[in-house]
């Protein structure tokens, strides 16, 4: 009988093994990018310098004036599993530097020329090796820092060459990388250049004012012109940031910037409580835009999760949830025109439009609006501008008096109606347009919202039960979630070891697919300890009604009407923008209409 041929295990050598680890760490040129600068970010570097020739493929060069490198370490900083970041597990349960594992190095200089050159701030001067297993430190001439040079990016390994992209996209994703780089840590100078051009050169920015310019260069000035300023929380959790207004918003997630304790993360509870956030002002399909750092203790964040290190575990995960969702939430609510104005006055990026799918979707709904008629009181429009304008009076002739302009409300007075769409008023600073549709529609619907919360959900038992099959966990969470349920209008019990039955539901979603709903809303139950989805749902819904309620283009106002509906933006939460996310507003100021005549130039 011929014996089988059992393969032998053998040990990998170490230039194999660094290979191995680079295919995690160095997918692409842009990776090796990350990784440099990272570690001149821990190195206490204030200003960083990135050369990229050829997309990064040719070249690329990190330049720091950081703490250096003994010169007799320039050896094992190259080693495998070599690290001045960690010493013990203890460390590694409260890490605050970027990096800790000690493999970039070794990583990217088993698939390229890599020299490493240092000087530390006593030495007289520099050192420089290159990255080969009998490499000797030769004395370099260069100022304290470090000087990290990587030439030929996978040169010995053909297969992974043939994935790189061209140059230029390349170069895009290290322009995207740095740019993030950069806007994480907003004290550090940087620079980049491309092919000896210098695109980016950005000084440190030590406050607000320079922060908000660094974004205002990398991210454009229409979303540093529309940003809310986030402080919340103490020293154990704070958030701080900016939030771009809701008018401002993306058909791709590519603005949104998200840091824990200063490193690059993306993270799906992140995105869904800002998410969750948003959703209430933002149109369906739409991206917000945002950049948030988050601050905590170390060891209530778990960073040694992935290769790349850019997700975390959260020990708290439904704490930190819970914090960005009031926090961001909340900074959305008070958006008030005072903020609003501030903006720049036309900048916002091209919106869809909506007004296909609101049609279909109330056609979907099925429900009859006459129902919620009580939330039209047309009366109350009526009421409110007769006492307002005989509180008027006198008052409506501030505007021709100077030095009285204390009086005059932020939206101003209505002058005209154009066009049956807009009113045009006057204010102190000028003159004020508003979309009147938008800026009613988002009136109806927050007192809609309003009204829905103050009252007792109205359940209406299902004629047959509805039996769904759902996971061991999911049952679980139902029968320990009856009361939650119950509150939000559904009759939920579990009837097996993987069975649910529903019995009742809230009357208002008496068309909607009550299986699926609830079948997501456990899952994000599993996955977030929380959901939204029906209030989701709820105000979707509201939001289509608030639409039909509203008052239409083309009808008139009087003077009297046009003032209480401005009056009414003023106090109604979230009233810059309609339940789209369109403005409903804006600013012309008259300096705005100075420059557009060219007064005084
Ligand atoms: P890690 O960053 O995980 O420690 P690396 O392989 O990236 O591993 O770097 C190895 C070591 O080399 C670091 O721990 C650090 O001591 C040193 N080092 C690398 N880059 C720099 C730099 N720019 N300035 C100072 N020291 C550096
Ligand atoms: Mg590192």
């Amino acid at each position: 009988m011929e014996a089988t041929l059992v393969p032998r295990i053998q040990t990998l050598t170490p230039h194999l093994v660094n290979q191995i680890a680079a295919g995690e760490v160095v997918e692409r040129p842009s990776s090796v990018v990350k990784e440099l600068v990272e570690n001149s970010l821990d190195s206490g570097a204030n200003n960083i310098v990135v050369e990229v020739e050829a997309g990064g493929i040719r070249l690329i060069r990190v330049t720091d004036d950081g703490c250096g490198i003994d010169s007799d370490q320039l050896v094992a900083a190259v080693a495998r599993h070599t690290t001045s970041k960690i010493r013990s597990l203890q460390d590694l349960e409260q890490i605050d530097s970027l990096g800790f594992r000690g493999e970039a190095l070794p990583s990217i200089a088993s698939v390229s020329r890599l020299s490493l050159g240092s000087r530390t701030p006593d030495a007289e001067h520099a050192w420089r090796i290159s990255a080969r297993e009998d490499a000797e430190p030769v004395p370099d001439s260069s100022p304290p820092g470090t000087r990290v040079e990587v030439r030929e990016l996978f040169y010995n390994v053909p297969a992974r060459k043939k994935f790189l992209r061209t140059e230029q996209t390349e170069y895009k994703h290290i322009e995207t990388l740095f740019k993030t780089l950069a806007i994480s840590h907003p004290a550090v100078g940087f620079k980049l250049v491309h092919n000896q051009k210098v695109i980016y050169q950005l000084r440190p920015a030590l406050d607000s004012t320079d922060h908000r310019a660094r974004l205002s260069t990398l991210c454009g000035k229409a979303f540093a012109g529309s940003l809310i300023e986030i402080g919340v929380g103490t020293g154990e959790l704070r958030l701080s940031g900016w939030v771009a207004l809701p008018t401002f918003n993306r058909s791709q997630a590519d603005m949104q910037y998200f840091f824990v304790n200063q490193r690059v993360i993306k993270d799906k509870l992140v995105s869904h409580a800002v998410r969750q956030a948003y959703q209430d002002v933002m149109f369906h399909g739409r991206h917000p835009a945002f950049v948030l750092s988050l601050e905590m203790d170390p060891r209530q964040v778990d960073v040694n999760v992935h290769p790349q290190k850019h997700e975390v575990r959260f020990r708290n995960s439904r704490q930190i949830h819970d914090f960005l969702y009031r926090s961001l939430h909340q900074a959305l609510a008070v958006v008030q025109p005072a903020e609003q104005q501030n903006s720049p006055a036309f900048a916002m990026d091209a919106t869809d439009t909506d007004a296909g799918t609101l049609s279909q979707y109330s056609q979907q709904s099925g429900l009859g609006f006459a129902h919620y008629s009580s939330f039209q009181r047309p009366a109350n429009i009526a009421e409110k501008s007769a006492a307002y304008a005989s509180l008027l009076g006198s008052e409506r002739k501030i505007p021709d008096a100077p030095g009285a302009t204390r009086e005059i409300p932020p939206l101003g007075f209505a002058i005209a109606q154009l066009k049956g769409i807009y009113i045009l008023a006057e204010n102190t600073d000028g003159m004020v347009v508003v979309d009147m549709h938008a800026a009613h529609e988002r009136i109806v619907y927050e007192r809609m919202k309003q009204n829905a919360a103050e009252e007792d959900v109205i359940k209406q038992p299902l004629l047959v039960p509805l039996s769904l099959s759902v996971s061991q966990a999911e049952a679980n969470l139902v029968e320990e979630n009856e009361a939650l349920f119950e509150h939000l209008g559904f009759v939920v019990e579990r009837l097996g070891l993987e069975q649910v039955r529903i019995k009742a539901i809230p009357a208002l979603l008496k068309n909607a697919d009550t299986g699926q709903l609830i079948r997501d809303v456990l899952a994000d139950l599993v996955e977030y300890g929380r959901s939204d989805r029906i209030e989701q749902y709820e105000n979707e819904l509201l939001s289509t009604m608030a639409c039909h309620a509203s008052v239409r283009a083309n009808r008139l106002l009087s003077i009297d009407e046009m003032n209480a509906l401005l009056r009414d933006i003023e106090q109604t939460e979230r009233s810059g923008q309609c339940n789209h996310g369109r403005p409903t507003w804006k600013q012309l100021s008259l300096d705005a209409l100075d420059k557009l005549f060219k007064r005084g130039q």
